[in-house]
C-alpha cells in the first residue's frame, strides 16, 4: 500500500508524531514490531517533567565519580566493559556537563519544557486518557545539607522560567504524603510537573485515537526499511507500505537502523530498572517521590507502587544486573511501607541519550525523506507530545511553534 509518511516506533515519541500528521490530515502507518507503548515508554516513572531545566549531569567532583566507581551510590551503575566502548560519549557528557554548558541545555530545553503539560493535556483530551493524569507536582527528598543546598542552587533559574519551586520543612512534607516515614531532613515540592498512573496506557490511548483519526498501526520490523526510487518502503505483517517520508522514532534501537544508512549520531543509551510493590497497611502515595540520595523515584502507578531507579552504563542488551533496585529498595523500604514485590523479574529499560542530553527533532542528515525523532533521554514521555508537534509542523512546512535549531542533527557535524 501506499501512505504518505511512514512512522518508525510506536513508543510516546512515535505515537506522538503520527498523531500529529494524521490530525494535520496526513494517511500515515505507525509500525513497531510490539504495541504502542510497550517498551521504554511502558516502564518509566511516568513524570510529566515540565521543571527539569538541568540535565541529569555527569559527576564534575571527584568525589562523585569515586562514589560511583566503588560502588557506593546507588543512583548509579555500571559494566566495565561497556566503559571502555562508552568512553568517547562519555567523555563528551563529561564536557557538556560543565555549569555554563548546562545553562545552555537549560536554555535550549526551556523551549520544549514550556510546552510539555499543555500538549499532553490536549492529547489526553483528545484521546479520552485524562484519567491517568494527576497534579500535585514531585516532592523530592533530601538526606543531607549538601543534597538540599544543590536543590536550592536550581531555584533562581526555575523561579526566572516562572515554575514554583518550595522549599517545605518535613512535617509539611509527611502532611502531603502521610505514609512516609522522617527518615530524611529536607524536601522541595515542584508543583509544575505532572504525573500519570500508566505511561504505557496513556501511549496507547494516543495510538487508539491515532487510529480514530484514519491512521494505521501495524505490526513489522523497522529493520526493513529499504530506499524505493525517492521514497520509502517497510515490510510489515499486512504486505509492504511504500512512502515518501518515513520518521525514525526507534527510541533506543534507532541507531541499528540509522547506521546501515550512514547516518552516523552518537546515541547510546542509559539503561534503568524498575518494580512493582504492593503497599503495606493501607499505605498510599499521591504523587511521584524522589529520594534524591537514595537514588530512585516511587510512584504510585495501576500495578502497585513503581520503584524506578538511576542509571546503569551498559551495553543495551547485555543481561540485566539489577544491583541498583536490590540497594534502593532496602532505602525505599525505610521510607515507605513497601510490601511484597509484585513480579518475579525486574522490567529494565534503555534510555535513548545523546552526550549533550538534548533530542534530535528534524532531517536526518543525507537522507532525503527521512526525519528523526531520538533521544530523548530522562525526559521522554515529557517531551513525545511537544516533539509530535514539533516536527510534524517542520514536516509540513509549517511556521514551528519553536526555533528547532538547538535539536537538528547538524549540531554533531
Ligand atoms: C527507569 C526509567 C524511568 C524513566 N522515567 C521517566 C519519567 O518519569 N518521565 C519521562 O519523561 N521520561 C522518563 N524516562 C525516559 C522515557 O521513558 C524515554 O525517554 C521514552 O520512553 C523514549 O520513548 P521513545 O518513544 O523514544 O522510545 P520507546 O518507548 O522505546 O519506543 C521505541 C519503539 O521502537 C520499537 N522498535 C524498536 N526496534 C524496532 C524494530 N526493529 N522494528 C519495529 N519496531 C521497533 C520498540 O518496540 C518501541 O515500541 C524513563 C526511562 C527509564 C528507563
Amino acid at each position: 500500500m501506499k501512505t504518505d509518511t511512514i512512522v518508525l516506533g510506536a513508543g510516546i515519541v512515535g505515537t506522538s508524531v503520527a498523531h500529529h500528521l494524521a490530525q494535520r490530515g496526513r494517511s500515515v502507518v505507525l509500525v513497531d514490531r510490539r504495541g504502542p507503548g510497550e517498551e521504554t515508554s511502558y516502564g518509566n516513572a511516568g513524570l510529566v517533567e515540565r521543571a527539569s531545566i538541568y540535565p541529569v549531569a555527569f559527576p564534575r567532583k571527584i568525589s562523585a565519580l569515586v562514589e560511583v566507581a566503588l560502588g557506593r551510590n546507588p543512583g548509579a551503575n555500571y559494566h566495565w566493559d561497556a566503559l571502555l566502548r562508552l568512553a568517547p560519549w562519555m567523555f563528551a557528557y563529561w564536557r557538556a556537563s560543565a555549569p555554563a554548558r548546562l545553562l545552555d541545555y537549560a536554555r535550549h530545553m526551556e523551549k520544549l519544557l514550556a510546552f510539555t503539560v499543555d500538549e499532553h493535556d490536549r492529547l489526553a483530551r483528545a484521546a479520552g486518557a485524562t484519567h491517568f493524569f494527576r497534579d500535585g507536582g514531585w516532592l523530592k527528598l533530601y538526606r543531607t545539607a549538601a543534597g538540599l543546598d544543590v536543590e536550592r542552587s536550581e531555584f533562581p533559574l526555575a523561579h526566572s522560567y516562572g515554575l514554583s519551586a518550595r522549599e517545605i520543612s518535613v512535617d509539611e512534607a509527611l502532611a502531603m504524603e502521610p505514609s512516609l516515614r522522617p527518615v530524611f531532613n529536607g524536601a522541595v515540592i515542584w508543583s509544575d510537573p505532572h504525573s500519570v498512573s500508566s505511561p504505557g496506557g496513556v501511549t496507547q490511548a494516543y495510538a487508539a485515537h491515532f487510529a480514530e483519526l484514519g491512521g494505521q498501526v501495524r505490526k513489522g520490523d523497522a529493520l526493513s526499511l529499504a530506499r524505493l526510487g525517492s521514497g520509502w518502503a517497510v515490510m510489515t505483517d499486512e504486505g509492504s507500505v511504500e512512502a515518501p517520508e518515513v520518521v525514525v522514532a526507534l527510541g533506543p534501537w534507532s541507531m541499528d537502523l540509522l547506521r546501515p544508512f550512514g547516518v552516523k549520531l552518537p546515541l547510546q543509551v542509559k539503561r534503568g530498572y524498575h518494580m512493582h510493590y504492593h503497599a503495606e497497611g493501607g499505605a498510599s502515595l499521591s504523587r511521584p517521590v524522589l529520594d534524591e540520595e537514595g537514588g530512585y523515584v516511587i510512584t504510585p502507578m495501576v500495578g502497585g507502587i513503581r520503584l524506578t531507579t538511576g542509571v546503569e552504563f551498559a551495553r543495551r542488551d547485555a543481561p540485566k544486573t539489577p544491583v541498583q533496585l536490590d540497594k534502593t529498595e532496602v532505602l525505599a523500604r525505610g521510607l515507605f511501607p513497601l510490601g511484597a514485590r509484585a513480579e518475579p523479574e525486574p522490567w529494565m529499560g534503555s534510555r535513548p541519550a545523546f552526550p549533550d542530553m538534548l533530542p534530535v527533532i528534524g532531517p536526518a542528515p543525507g537522507q532525503n525523506g527521512m526525519w528523526l525523532a531520538i533521544g530523548h533521554q530522562h525526559l521522554g514521555f515529557t517531551l513525545g507530545p511537544i516533539t509530535g508537534r514539533l516536527l510534524a509542523e517542520m514536516m509540513n512546512g509549517e511556521v514551528p511553534c519553536t526555533d528547532p535549531a538547538p535539536f537538528s542533527a547538524d549540531r554533531f557535524g
